[in-house]
């Protein structure tokens, strides 16, 4: 069989439109076509749902690559028989991202090692997969990036270029008191979200001890009633999982 020759303009046009994955696939699919008698408008078909597919792909990726995930997890590596309590359905359905859509909010609350990272993760890895715009970041690390915003005046571009991620991930929420400043930025960035964006919140403090972050009791409640009002509240129970995990493989190791 004569390899089809390109037609005049073919090549131009494709990259000026960024069709990169027709231009690298209609020939192979063409050649393919004429062996197979497929109708043109299949071949078309096929051809442009590539494109599709492939650039879907891409920016799924491109996604994860913006969550700035510290390491990726996902719900497949998590042992829910650890956690008897937690209702593995709840956290299968909010990883179908509807929630997002709503802007609603998920708090995961329990001790250290008990897995709230991980669900976090996961759960904004899901996200990405349903093309959400996602942000992890920990609690310290936004209020330092708020106040460092602040103090070069930039500050309401910085949350307006946070508030444009779907998701916003807080990680460890409650692990490092802040200084008022902070606590107040913090608090104007939960402010600006609320009802517009969607939060997950990871932390190791129960709601009555949010007034230890937030430094004020009004703040806390008015925090507190911004994130939870839409919220569901996930709860993660006992020991540190690796150091169980540790525990269970030297019980194994002393007994062989
Ligand atoms: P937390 O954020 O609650 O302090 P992490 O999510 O960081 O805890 O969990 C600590 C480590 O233990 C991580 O490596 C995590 O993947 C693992 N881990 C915790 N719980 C589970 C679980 N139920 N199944 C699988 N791995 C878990
Ligand atoms: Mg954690």
């Amino acid at each position: 069989m004569t390899p089809l020759s390109e037609p005049p303009h073919l090549a131009a046009d494709l990259r000026a439109l960024q069709l990169s994955t027709i231009a690298t696939q209609w020939q192979p699919l063409a050649e393919a076509a004429v062996r197979q008698h497929q109708p043109h408008a299949a071949y078309l078909a096929e051809l442009v749902h590539l494109e599709v597919i492939r650039r879907r792909e891409r920016r799924i990726q491109r996604r994860i690559v913006e969550a700035h995930f510290p390491m990726l997890k996902t719900l497949d590596g998590f042992d829910f028989t650890a956690q008897p309590a937690l209702d593995r359905e709840t956290v299968l359905e909010l990883a179908q991202g509807h929630f997002v859509a709503e802007a609603a909010n998920v708090v995961l609350m329990g001790g250290v090692g008990t897995g709230k990272t991980h669900l976090a993760i996961a759960l904004g890895l899901a996200c990405c997969q349903h093309d959400h715009r996602v942000r992890f970041l920990t609690a310290a690390e936004l209020t330092n990036t708020l106040i460092e915003a602040q103090g070069e005046r930039r500050l309401a571009r910085k949350v307006e270029q946070l508030a444009r991620f779907d998701l916003v991930i807080l990680d460890e929420l409650g692990y490092v008191p802040f200084d008022k400043r902070g606590a107040d930025l913090l608090f104007g960035f939960i402010s600006r979200v609320y009802e517009r964006r969607a939060l997950v919140v990871t932390t190791n403090l129960p709601f009555a001890r949010w007034t230890e972050v937030f430094q004020d009791a009004t703040a806390a409640a008015a925090v507190i009633d911004r994130v939870v009002h839409h919220a569901t509240v996930l709860t993660t129970e006992g020991d540190s999982y690796r150091l169980k995990a540790a525990q269970a493989r030297r019980r194994r190791r002393e007994s062989t």
